[in-house]
């Protein structure tokens, strides 16, 4: 994560490297290599590209795609911006059933759910808005579920050093619906603590139930 000049830069979360934007393509020869690899993937499908239909499919294609995975345009610290609060708390933060979209990164499909977040500060606390904004953020980028959890979780370690961090994400897999066994039903979980939820059992258990009534929810 840059800081500072952050505009001037970009994170790829896979590799954790920060890249000037200088050394990346423009947003028109980006748009251009994804038209060209949509029109491609009509093609060998056998279906005509040049088609009425589709002739305007790898141009919305490219617009789609780079506006879904906008968090590899963007700074999460700016998105907290001055928005974290010195506040004397030493209670449960607990921000349940915050929907997202995300791409998985194994079959460029989508998978969707929703993100609950709790945290205890340590003389911190963070604006309400900006946890949604949070998960978006590392949901707009190519993921798998397990890497997303941590990095929402690591992130909100970062930036408030609170006593303790729990996120659950709740998702389903289109990879997973759509492709293969067809399982379409099937949710993925997947859990992160650290600090104080890792290490008290009554914290964690706490949290747990919370999320096990949000389960009544449908997505
Ligand atoms: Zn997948």
């Amino acid at each position: 994560m840059s800081k500072g000049n952050s505009k001037d830069t970009l994170e790829n979360s896979a590799d954790g490297k920060v890249r000037s934007i200088e050394e990346t393509l423009s947003l028109d020869q980006r748009v251009e290599i994804i038209k060209k690899s949509v029109e491609n993937i009509i093609y060998a499908l056998g279906d005509d590209p040049k088609r009425e239909g589709l002739l305007k499919t790898p141009q919305r294609y490219a617009k789609a795609i780079l506006e879904i995975l906008w968090g590899y345009f963007a700074d999460p610290e700016d998105i907290i911006g001055d928005a974290i609060f010195e506040q004397d708390y030493s209670g449960i933060v607990l921000v349940r059933h915050i929907k997202f979209f995300s791409m998985c990164e194994h079959h460029l499909l989508p998978f969707f759910g929703n993100c609950s977040i709790a945290y205890i500060p340590d003389g911190k606390i963070i604006g309400l808005s900006k946890l949604p904004r949070v998960v978006k953020f590392f949901a707009g980028r190519l993921q798998v579920q397990e890497r997303l959890t941590e990095d929402i979780g690591k992130f909100i370690e970062k930036v408030l050093k609170p006593r303790g961090v729990a996120i659950y994400v709740s998702a389903y897999h289109l990879c997973l619906a759509m492709r293969g066994v067809k399982k379409e039903g099937v949710k993925m979980d997947t859990v992160f603590f650290s600090g104080k939820f890792q290490h008290d059992d009554n914290l964690k258990n706490f949290f747990l139930k919370q999320i096990r009534e949000d389960r009544k929810i449908e997505i």
